[in-house]
């Protein structure tokens, strides 16, 4: 079979929710992928920074394959021998002291958002059925219908309703708008320190240290959606260390598995946490063994690594490799440690168009909100590939 024909097949019988680039991938190890043709690229994506660690990163798909010879699942009914070390390492990791393991990220957004409005209701007071969530214009958090509530895209919501009420958006990056849109009713403010989804969107300096403030003032919790920023993308273990900022819930998701099975967590303080009780929170799947394995192993890749100082110090170069360069198409060039946003003129249209070019010469990157591409390799990338994917980009945008 070829291209075309796994293409072909797709689209005949898998439901249309996707407009992906025309390769079809065989393989991947480290920083590459191989297409079904045999044909090499860079991938520039990593699964939206799910593979911050590479493709089949060695020591994850041994932790995988060992842990799959023994047991995968136990669901929460017993324990097993795997979730007890991966939380507590998780714990010590980042300084919290709970965590909720869930699978794919909307869940672990759901559960912090479970818990924001639990505190509401026990701790701050709230009444009854009146707990109100701030969120971000232009945010993503995932696709399920609470989810998809939050969202201030239409594509995302509309045709979907009735929707999940108790949320309200203010503009992103805007400190002064957050603190006046608190009521007494507000419980949490969700927030990505770097919009992902939205176009590699960095919010002025300080914006975050001020969110806290606010939050403080009025005694909102803050929730950091880290799961595209976090471990080790920007350049940090998680975004918000940048200014300096603790959360109350942190939730991560995407590299806590290096991109082999769905696993995903939200940490936040004890007084928030400890309102939860059997029966209220859970999944079949959530901290499986196979998972939580997978996980620990992932996690000390990060560490061992020091994937967070490479994405510093690799995404500095890049980001000033990009921003010397002259090209009629460019607006901008944005973002933080190794989550990069080429931003085109609105003129120039869709960024497909280059991706197809950039293709063509053996990187894969795919353009987000239509005028930006997001160049986010693996945090493992070596020094003379990036030079040299940074030299291809110019080509392709210098014209
Ligand atoms: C990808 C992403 C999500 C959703 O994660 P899924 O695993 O696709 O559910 C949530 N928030 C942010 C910031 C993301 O980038």
């Amino acid at each position: 079979m070829h291209t075309e024909d796994y293409i072909e097949l797709e689209k005949r019988y898998a439901t249309n929710t996707y407009n992906p680039l025309e390769v079809v991938i065989a393989r991947g190890e480290g920083v590459w992928v191989w297409d079904v043709e045999g044909k090499r690229y860079l991938d520039c994506l990593s699964g939206y920074s799910a593979l911050n660690q590479g493709h089949r990163h060695p020591r994850i798909v041994q932790a995988l394959i060992e842990q799959a010879q023994r047991v995968t699942l136990t669901s929460r009914a017993f324990y097993n021998n795997q979730f007890p070390l991966l939380v507590k390492e998780l714990c010590e990791l980042t300084g919290y002291p709970r965590v909720i393991v869930m699978n794919s990220g909307a869940e672990a957004v759901e559960a912090a958002l479970k818990a924001a409005r639990l505190w509401g209701y026990r701790v701050k007071g709230v009444p009854d059925e009146q707990a109100e969530i701030l969120v971000c214009d232009h945010n993503f958090h995932g696709r399920t219908i609470t989810v998809i509530s939050l969202s201030t895209t239409p594509l995302y919501k509309h045709g979907f309703g009735p929707l999940t009420p108790g949320f309200r958006a203010v503009p992103f990056g805007d400190a002064a708008a957050l603190e006046a849109a608190i009521t007494p009713h507000t419980v949490g403010f969700l927030v990505e320190p770097i919009q992902g989804e939205g176009g590699v969107i960095v919010p002025p300096t300080g914006y975050l240290h001020a969110v806290r403030e606010i939050c403080d003032r009025h005694n909102v919790l803050l929730i950091a959606d880290e799961i595209q920023t976090g471990l080790g993308r920007t350049g940090k273990l998680f975004a918000c260390e940048w200014e300096g900022v603790r959360p109350d819930l942190l939730v991560m998701g995407k590299a806590l598995s290096g991109g082999m099975m769905p696993v995903s967590a939200t940490l936040g303080r004890q007084e928030i946490m400890e309102l939860f009780g059997p029966g209220m929170h859970g999944s079949t799947f959530g901290g499986n063994p196979l998972g939580a394995a997978v996980a620990r192993e992932a996690l000390r890749v990060i560490i061992e690594e020091r994937l967070p100082e490479r994405a510093c110090e690799l995404g500095a170069y890049a980001m000033r490799e990009l921003r010397a360069m002259r090209s009629p198409y460019v607006a901008e060039v944005r973002g933080k440690g190794l989550l990069i946003g080429i931003a085109l003129k609105e003129e120039v249209g869709s960024a497909r168009r280059f991706c197809k070019l950039l293709k063509e010469r053996g990187l894969l990157m795919l353009e987000t909100h239509h005028t930006v591409i997001r160049f986010a390799p693996p945090l493992i990338i070596p020094e003379d590939v990036l030079t040299w994917a940074v030299g291809e980009i110019r080509a392709v945008l210098e014209g």
